[in-house]
């Protein structure tokens, strides 16, 4: 049985073993492929995983003698698993396996617009510290979380774990989720509305998926609606932002910082507006990729295929 990966490098840039699938069939794996290259290298393979290379309704039609599709990430909208249903193609995700990555980098965002750590290491690098008249100096305002507010829109995996860690921190957490578990209040976690999270929240973090619900939430009318000098964190989807909006708030100082680790198009473009705008940390959607939870992936991406072989498929988005 034939396996392809189309581009299995940013799972497994090297640290990694594909062993597991090795044992499964006749392993090829690409590190990327484009897209005039995806028909010929699915060839007359059985199982095919792909991380963001697109499978279309043309391409599966084409590729007839596709048994079974992983995906490598949560996210499975570059599949047509529609098409793929037609064809009796079952497509399989990764459905959880970076809650806690996800969680600590929200953190480690949150941390870094409060502390400006590696801006003030660079400073001592360059002798400011050593030219300063006093035993100390900041450049940046500095901030403390305790007691204060984080708004979580999307409580779920992701969003619990954080507002976990910020509860540590003593805030008070309001959430807006579809669906409440009043089991998951406390003292300082409350479900709110979404312009009572807005009105009220120092600090909003996006842990919502992207759906036509939720695509552009955070554009000029929400963010009117925030408090001055609020910091806003996305490491869920970039479109979930109005970018252009968000820079002209950064601008404007209405939202006194930003950390974003999704953009609209990865990889970012260097026209988009958040490139330039005042007070951004941008990381490039490295929140899902510390090795352990790669580790986790690789395993659940073979267990998926093994379930499969064995007669009873698992994590099937396309049932
Ligand atoms: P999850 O499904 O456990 O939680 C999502 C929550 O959002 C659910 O509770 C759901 O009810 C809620 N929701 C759905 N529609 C909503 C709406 N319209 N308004 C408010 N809430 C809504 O997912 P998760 O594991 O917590 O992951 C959250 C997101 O994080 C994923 O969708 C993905 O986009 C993103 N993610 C990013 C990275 C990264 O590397 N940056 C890695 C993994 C996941």
């Amino acid at each position: 049985m034939k396996i392809v990966i189309l581009d299995g490098y940013t799972l497994n840039p090297g640290d990694l073993t594909w062993e597991g699938l090795q044992k499964l069939g006749e392993l090829t794996v690409y590190d990327r492929t484009p897209q005039d290259k995806i028909l010929e290298r699915i060839g007359d393979a059985e199982i095919v995983y792909t991380n963001k290379t697109p499978l279309t309704r043309e391409t599966l039609e084409q590729a007839s003698q596709l048994k079974w599709i992983g995906v490598l990430a949560t996210g499975y909208n570059v599949v047509d698993v529609e098409a793929a249903k037609e064809q009796g193609i079952p497509v399989a995700n990764i459905p959880t396996y970076g809650t806690t990555a996800v969680a600590q980098m929200t953190i480690a965002l949150l941390l870094e617009m409060c502390h400006h750590v590696w801006a003030h290491h660079e400073e001592v690098k360059r002798g400011a510290w050593t030219n300063c008249p006093d035993f100390c100096f900041w450049n940046y305002p500095l901030i403390e979380l305790a007691g204060k507010t984080m708004g979580i829109i999307g409580f779920g995996r992701i969003g619990q774990a954080v507002g976990k860690i910020a509860q540590a921190f003593g805030m008070n957490v309001l959430a807006y989720d579809e669906y409440q578990n009043k089991m998951l209040e406390t003292d300082s976690i409350k479900y709110a509305a979404l312009d009572e999270l807005l009105t009220q929240s120092d600090v909003i973090s996006l842990h919502c998926p992207l759906f036509e619900s939720t695509k552009g939430i955070i554009n000029k009318d929400t963010i009117a609606k925030m408090k001055d000098g609020v910091m806003l964190i996305n490491t869920s989807r970039g479109p979930l932002i109005v970018e252009e909006e968000l820079a002209e708030a950064l601008n404007s100082g209405k939202v006194a910082g930003a950390a974003v680790d999704v953009v609209s198009t990865e990889p970012i473009k260097m026209e988009n507006p958040l490139i330039t705008a005042k007070n951004i940390i941008i990381t490039p959607h490295i929140a899902w990729a510390p090795k352990e939870a790669r580790e986790r992936l690789m395993n659940i991406a073979t267990d998926n295929l093994e379930q499969f072989l064995a007669g009873h498929p698992v994590n099937v988005v396309n049932q």
